[in-house]
């Protein structure tokens, strides 16, 4: 039996509570780990001057795959967002979030099965940005005024660049692929605004077709992004897996959260050549830390994507129906999965912890 090296960060807030909810429900599997437990986050960050210590990052270069609890980023104390640090310096270039209806979790829409491959590292986020009245703004001013001389911009503008390359988009798509092909799906579609930003958005869409043509045992198609948003309110049955350049992903990764019960219950992955970091979706809601209350469900789903990433997959597909039939019968869950989000009558971190690993175990 292969043993699996993983790092495992345990985070801040609610983290080191859902971590180890989520390292014994991976181990119920039968699973073996060799965990690298690191910390991270706004703890660390007082006893080592840095809330992300080279230690982490070496161990997830070293082990390839890692599992992470949420991280604090105090507003307007001056350190950079950990999770963003990490996705650069391990250049995770695709963030991987399945959609995923389940039963017990309350939300208007049924059946809905989508998987949000967003890209990374480009686009608007890519941090390229020329304030207000800033010397370079002019220099830059001057340029876009003698290249690009019928554009109108009005007075003491604030500009971001939005950079979307051959090979990002290459990645990220042949990822979406991969993915499909390995998890059994059917179709990719390629969300952009082709029409109005042809030679960023329009670049995205031919490249994605090229790699398209190259994986055509897999349906592609494609939809404008405005009009994506209407039909995945509409008729997100039709759709499958999505592949969309930054700024579109962030923005539809949390409509299509929406659509299965919110943020709340969503697990998430970052994806690059050097390693995968499989993490929930929400943050480390501090006022509930130490407090055994909160949901470990969105970790324990994560940690179920990594379980398949490392191809094992049949103690993945255990793992999550589990996690569901806990989730179905309603006895032992979290308050946020109780009718009216009641405190009454739920069940702790541990407790939910605990029925998940019966129901894996029966
Ligand atoms: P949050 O997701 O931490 O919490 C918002 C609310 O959602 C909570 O008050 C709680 O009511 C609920 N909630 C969240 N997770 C839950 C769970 N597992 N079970 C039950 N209820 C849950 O969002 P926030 O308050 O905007 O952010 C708090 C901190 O987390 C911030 O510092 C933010 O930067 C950070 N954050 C980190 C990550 C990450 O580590 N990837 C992601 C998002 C936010």
């Amino acid at each position: 039996m292969t043993t699996h090296n993983v790092t495992l960060i345990r985070g801040d807030g609610i983290g080191p509570e859902i971590a180890e909810v989520t390292r014994e429900c991976l181990e119920a599997t039968g699973v073996a780990f060799n965990w690298d437990v690191q910390e991270a986050g706004i703890d660390v960050m007082e006893a080592q001057g840095t809330p992300l210590p080279e230690s982490v990052l070496e161990s997830l270069r070293t082990n390839k795959v890692g599992i992470k609890a949420p991280i604090t980023t105090p507003v307007g104390k001056g350190f950079r967002s950990v999770n963003v640090q990490l996705r650069k310096e391990l250049d995770l270039y695709a963030c991987v979030r399945p959609c995923k209806t389940y039963e017990g979790v309350s939300s208007r829409y049924k059946d809905i099965d989508l998987v949000v491959v967003r890209e990374n590292t480009e686009d608007l986020y890519a941090g390229i940005e020329f304030e207000r009245d800033a010397d370079d703004t002019g220099k830059l001013l001057e340029f876009i005024q003698e290249f690009r001389p019928d554009s109108k911009i009005g007075t003491h503008p604030g500009i971001s660049i939005k950079p979307i390359s051959v090979s990002g988009t290459e990645r990220v798509v042949q990822y979406a692929f991969d993915y499909a092909r390995a998890n059994g799906r059917k179709k990719v579609t390629a969300v952009h605004k082709a029409n109005i930003m042809k030679f960023s958005d329009g670049l995205f869409l031919d490249v994605a077709r090229e790699v398209a043509a190259k994986n055509s045992d897999i349906e592609f198609d494609d939809r404008i992004v405005d009009n994506m948003a209407m039909q995945l309110v509409q008729t997100p049955e039709n759709y499958d897996v999505l592949v969309l350049p930054n700024l579109y992903g962030d923005i539809m990764s949390d409509l299509c959260a929406a659509l299965v019960g919110g943020l709340g219950v969503a697990p998430g992955a970052n994806i690059g050549e050097g390693g995968a970091l499989f993490e929930p979706v929400h943050g480390s809601a501090p006022k509930y830390a130490g407090q055994d209350k909160v949901n470990p469900m969105a970790m324990i789903l994560s940690g179920v994507l990594m379980l398949r990433h490392l191809g094992e997959v049949s103690a993945g597909d255990r793992l999550e129906r589990a996690v569901a039939k806990v989730v179905a019968e309603g006895t032992h869950v979290t308050y946020d999965l109780r009718p009216g989000r009641s405190h009454q009558g739920a069940a702790g971190t541990k407790e939910m912890g605990r029925a998940i690993i019966r129901a894996l175990e029966a």
